[in-house]
């Protein structure tokens, strides 16, 4: 087999984030998110639950599950606005958090979002993480990164698949890169040090899932710290990445 140069996948003109949680794509990728729209990138963001599930930073507040989903989306819009996406750009499908399932609907209603926007890249939780050391991913986490990569191959790209879908107009659209978040087996390293100040104020504007804000930007920049070991970068996040039809795939990271 022939040497091929290394790949740097590069800027896509668009991406789409597909998540669980409000707050999960500031978390998880907000570097990446704000190292693409730096460049000029648009991105998107679903979320497909409604996070009622989750209100680590709301103390003694007594609020209504209906009043914290509005909070929720109101928190992600202005943490996605930290990392330049739009708050047009921002769908949520409002399935129960923590009572995610990946149903044929699902998919279908992920199907209609990338064939609406047409991104060339989508991230995304590794389904394949169900747990880690100390911690069990959140079945939502997993549930929504299997939904969406089906809905990536092989139905958004397919014809045939959802013929009611191009009976709305929605053409098909096939997604060229596919960033597996929190993945099992990470391929790709991303410098996020000039993003990563950003990420953390995103993720501190999640004020119902924050208790201490600087207890989750030590922890964050942590993170990204611990992302980065064995690189050349001191802050990073890691993905497994895929780009379809490059079989023998040689990453620089
Ligand atoms: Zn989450």
């Amino acid at each position: 087999m022939t040497e091929r140069p290394a790949l740097f996948p590069g800027t896509p003109a668009s991406a789409l984030a597909i998540f669980a949680h409000p707050d999960d794509p500031e978390f998880v990728c907000g570097g990446l998110i704000a190292n693409w729209t730096d460049a000029g990138a648009r991105v998107g963001y679903v979320i497909m639950t409604d996070g009622r599930a989750g209100g680590a930073g709301l103390g003694d507040e007594l609020i209504t599950p209906e009043e914290l989903v509005l909070r929720r989306e109101d928190e992600q819009r202005r943490a996605a606005a930290h990392l330049g996406v739009a708050p047009e750009d921002i769908v949520f499908f409002r399935e129960h958090d923590g009572e995610l399932f990946h149903t044929l609907e699902l998919r279908r209603r992920i199907v209609r979002e990338i064939r609406r926007f047409k991104p060339e890249a989508a991230i995304l939780f590794d389904p394949r993480r169900r747990v880690m050391p100390g911690y069990v991913q959140h079945p939502d986490h997993w549930t929504s990164g299997e939904a969406a990569l089906a809905a990536i191959a092989p139905l958004a790209g397919n014809r045939l698949a959802f013929p009611e879908l191009l009976a709305e107009g929605l053409e098909p659209h096939q997604i060229r890169d596919i960033y597996l978040a929190s993945p099992v087996d990470p391929n790709l390293r991303i410098d996020i040090e000039p993003q990563l100040e950003r990420k953390v104020a995103a993720m501190n504007e999640h004020t119902s899932q924050v208790a201490d804000p600087e207890r989750t930007a030590g922890f964050m920049r942590d993170f990204a710290r611990m992302a980065a070991a064995g690189s050349r970068y001191e802050f990073a996040e890691a993905y497994h990445f895929i780009r379809f039809g490059e079989r023998f795939l040689t990453l620089e990271d």
